[in-house]
């Protein structure tokens, strides 16, 4: 029976049989190291030549980089290191011997792997960001059933766009003329609280904007969270206790991924104390004090979130901006009405913005003028404008990045290496 490598600690002493891959091989005359992976685990295999079958050596001789193989051994403590198992060889079955394998261990430039991406998935660095990003698909799934939220899913072919025209990606669409990709499931979700309550969805979504950074892809994953009767403070308090929440989950269960990354928890473990908050009015004057020269209106660049937030030790909230850089369906401020309650996340150690959110306009009227102010097609926001025709209540929701939140759990510089298979302006394949 299949064992797998994770499980091998409670095992010593014991014949098992691990499924897996030939990751590496040193040889030393008549005693060969294998290093083997079966996507729970790394484990090292140890032949000697005199104990085994001369077939099965020849077999173990021949194997190369990334082989597949079965190992029949027995579990073993390691001689020196105490939390380390290792396997002593009685059987070794190649299944395909692989070709010369393309990405050796050594470096390689970011182009050769990106174009390699299929297999450099295989990697011990990218089996971590890998794990670390499924952890943190459970902590948000966690965190907001505790909160009594329910996933419900909104579609990816919609028929407009959520936040501005520019950056959509049409798609002919049988005789009803032109899809777009969905930017953000938001407005459904809007619709489904009046059935649930509390929901959120979580895919795929899509912008054809063309930033070329180390943050922007064209396609990631959005998880959108949305919530009756909830007004722009509690918003906060939800955003910043999932956040924490988060990374209490992958430093509690992904120790290994952060350790293979060299990722410093320090700074993950200091940050899960309450969240600074500024307004947009407060974030413009403290950036320009620091040396910026952003304007009041602007909306704030990668540059300014890294300033804003060098010196804390937690993310910031920037709430309450102006309502003209920000799209129609946010509340306004009940005190400025130039302000809209909404709030940006920016995370620390130069990571960014990883949240948008804001409380939703529920009044009929209002929103229907803001739909006219932008002068967008009434007619498409017809649905969204009965949600506040029918029991209409106050009401907000975020969204937050997964590849942005995953960027900054591993510390990893390029957010492409933090999706499977990542898409931007440059890159389809593979
Ligand atoms: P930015 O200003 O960084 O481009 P945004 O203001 O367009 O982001 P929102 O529309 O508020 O972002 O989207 C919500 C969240 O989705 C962001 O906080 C971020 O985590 C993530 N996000 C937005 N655009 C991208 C992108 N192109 N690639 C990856 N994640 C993104």
């Amino acid at each position: 029976m299949q064992t797998f490598v994770k499980n091998l600690a409670s095992m010593v002493g014991q014949e098992v049989e691990v499924k897996g891959w030939l990751y590496n091989k040193r040889s030393s005359g008549p005693i060969a190291f294998l290093e083997l992976r079966d996507g729970s685990g790394w484990v090292q295999a140890v032949a000697a030549k005199s104990e085994l079958d001369p077939v099965v050596w020849e077999e173990i001789e021949k194997s190369t980089q990334e082989s597949s193989v079965v190992v029949t051994g027995k579990v073993a403590k390691h001689p020196k290191k105490a939390t380390v198992f290792e396997l002593q060889v009685i059987n070794f079955k190649l299944l395909q011997l692989a070709h010369e394998y393309p990405i050796a261990h050594k470096e390689h430039g970011p182009d050769f792997l990106m174009e390699n991406r299929h297999l450099w998935l295989r990697s011990k660095r990218q089996w971590a960001i890998l794990r670390v990003r499924d952890a943190v698909i459970t902590a948000i799934g966690e965190y907001l059933h505790k909160e009594n939220f329910i996933k419900v899913d909104s579609p990816v072919f919609t028929p407009n766009a959520c936040e501005g025209t520019t950056t959509l990606f049409p798609v002919p669409y049988f005789d009803l003329g032109t899809a777009y990709l969905s930017q953000s499931g938001q407005l459904y979700i809007e619709a489904a609280i009046a059935s649930v309550g509390r929901c959120y969805d979580f895919g795929p979504v899509f912008r054809a904007e063309k930033s070329k950074t180390k943050r922007h892809l064209t396609e990631f994953w959005m998880m959108d969270a949305e919530a009756a009767f909830v007004e722009h403070e509690d918003n906060l308090k939800i955003q910043e206790g999932l956040v924490r929440y988060i990374i209490r989950y992958c430093l509690t269960n992904c120790q290994e991924e952060l350790k293979i990354l060299e990722r410093n928890t320090e700074p993950l473990e200091k940050a899960d104390k309450p969240f600074t908050r500024y307004t947009y009015d407060e974030a413009i004057k403290k950036l320009n004090e620091l040396g910026s020269d952003i304007k009041y209106g602007e909306d704030l660049g990668n540059d300014d979130e890294g300033l804003l937030t060098k010196d804390s030790q937690v993310p910031v909230f920037i709430e309450k901006w102006p309502k003209s850089i920000k799209p129609f369906y946010m509340k306004r401020d009940s005190v400025n009405s130039d302000l809209v309650l909404n709030d940006d996340l920016i995370a620390i150690e130069g990571a960014g913005e990883i949240i948008g959110g804001s409380q939703r306009e529920e009044d009929y009227e209002l929103l229907l003028s803001r739909i006219k102010a932008e002068e967008l097609n009434e007619e498409d926001y017809q649905w969204y404008l009965d949600l506040r025709k029918y029991g209409s209540v106050p009401h907000s929701g975020f969204g937050i990045g997964l590849e942005r939140m995953v960027r900054w759990i591993t510390g990893v510089e390029h957010i492409r290496e933090c999706i499977p298979f990542p898409r931007t302006i440059g890159r389809l394949r593979p």
